[in-house]
């Protein structure tokens, strides 16, 4: 049976709207279905207490054991925990030695921090499209993008599907690339060989914000398996001190890229509850499949294919190509339903066509899906009666 009985009880988190977390659920606190909405309960509360009357927030005990946890968790020899997703790509690209001039070669369909952590480092994204059915970078297409100032690829494995990684690795040593995977969305999936995803070598990233599978607040993870990159990692979340140094010696330029104690013993009991929360959210994505299944040309998420496992984050729609979305989007709103476009195309958000002189057309799968996918609710502890009215206003209004 689902977890969604104990799932309801420790229920203590708030709605997520994401970054607009509960924009509707003021008005409408008891009939609203959000977008997200995280399992929290006592063991939570009780591991917070437990730091806060230990006096060590920050570089204490927690820390390691969170990393060594998780490493186990994706079959990865070493990670190393970091304030955000974000922050951890920017530290894995630096890991594998990006540098100014470089050019990664990535997905645009997917949240903008994949491709802006390139940008920290004064390197180009270069965009490939995407796989029509995975929705994840075409490994033909990001051959072809490959130039002599190509330095790293960066699949991200969107919505939890894994990104075909032998076709990715077997580009990268034909070209001599590193490979930085974004996982940030993909905690749970496992390749066809067995894999889970994080666990294949090469630094991948994980997020931790309050609508992903496994949530810190704000946190992140690089699973990995070389341990002079963890050192550097480490040393560079750190101000860019050496494990060996006193506090203030600094031998290189750093950031401050912690995890707190708190936020570690948040992801620790968040990992004793995982495996729950993954079937749950598996669980409400069958529900969706047997709801929505008689909407006429509406697309659903692409089944898992090969042998590859999904690891089910958000459930994303494409509606039939001519329907006005935003009318979507506010037929659901009035019924107390969030949804949301997701994702946009990145390189057509006005920084990056303004940068880059990106335009309409460059890669038209990806537009094609970013123009129609609707995010709908999605959490472990949706209940049945919750996606029977989802479908129920979506097969109405559309
Ligand atoms: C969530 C996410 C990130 C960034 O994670 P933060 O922890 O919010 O910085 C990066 N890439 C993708 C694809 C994501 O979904």
């Amino acid at each position: 049976m689902r977890e969604l009985e104990r799932s309801r009880r420790e229920f203590v988190g708030a709605d997520q709207g994401w970054s607009e977390a509960g924009v509707n659920s003021a008005t409408t606190p008891q009939v609203s279905i959000p977008l997200a909405r995280p399992i929290l309960g006592e063991a939570e509360e009780q591991a917070v207490i437990e730091v806060l009357r230990s006096g060590v927030l920050s570089l204490g005990p927690r820390l390691a054991a969170f990393e060594q946890a998780f490493a186990e968790q994706v079959h990865a020899p070493l990670a190393s925990a970091v304030s955000s997703g974000t922050a951890g790509l920017h530290l894995a690209l630096r890991a594998v030695g990006l540098e100014q001039g470089d050019e990664v070669v990535t997905s645009p369909f997917s949240f903008v921090a994949s491709a802006n952590a390139v940008l920290y480092e004064g390197a180009r994204p270069v965009f490939a499209d995407i796989d029509p059915i995975t929705l994840n970078l075409d490994p033909q297409a990001a051959a072809a993008a490959v130039t002599e100032r190509t330095r790293a690829l960066l699949p991200v494995h969107i919505f939890g599907y894994p990104a075909d990684m032998p076709a990715f690795e077997g580009l990268a040593q034909r070209q001599q690339l590193a490979i930085v995977e974004d996982a940030c969305e993909a905690l749970g999936a496992t390749h066809a060989d067995g894999t889970p995803v994080g666990g294949r070598g090469h630094p991948a990233v994980f997020g931790f914000y309050a609508n992903k599978q496994l949530t810190t607040g704000e946190g992140g993870m690089i699973a990995l398996a070389d341990p002079l990159l963890k050192e550097r990692i480490d040393s560079e979340r750190n101000q860019g001190r050496a494990p060996d140094m006193g506090w203030l010696d600094h031998d290189r330029l750093g950031f401050n890229y912690r995890l707190s104690d708190i936020a570690c013993a948040l992801g620790l009991v968040q990992l004793e509850r995982l495996p729950g929360m993954l079937s749950d959210r598996a669980a409400v994505a069958s529900l969706y499949r047997q709801a929505l299944a008689g909407i006429e040309g509406l697309e659903l998420p692409c089944s898992d294919r090969g042998g590859d496992v999904r690891g089910w984050f958000v459930f994303v729609v494409q509606l039939p190509r001519g329907v006005d979305r935003d009318g979507v989007v506010h037929r659901l709103a009035a019924s107390s339903i969030q949804s949301k476009p997701y994702l946009p195309a990145i390189h057509l958000m006005s920084f990056y066509r303004e940068r880059f002189g990106h335009r309409e057309g460059q890669f038209p799968v990806c537009e094609d899906v970013a123009a129609r996918s609707l995010a709908l609710p999605f959490f472990p502890s949706m209940t049945e009666g919750e996606v029977a009215r989802v479908a129920a206003v979506l097969s109405d209004a559309l």
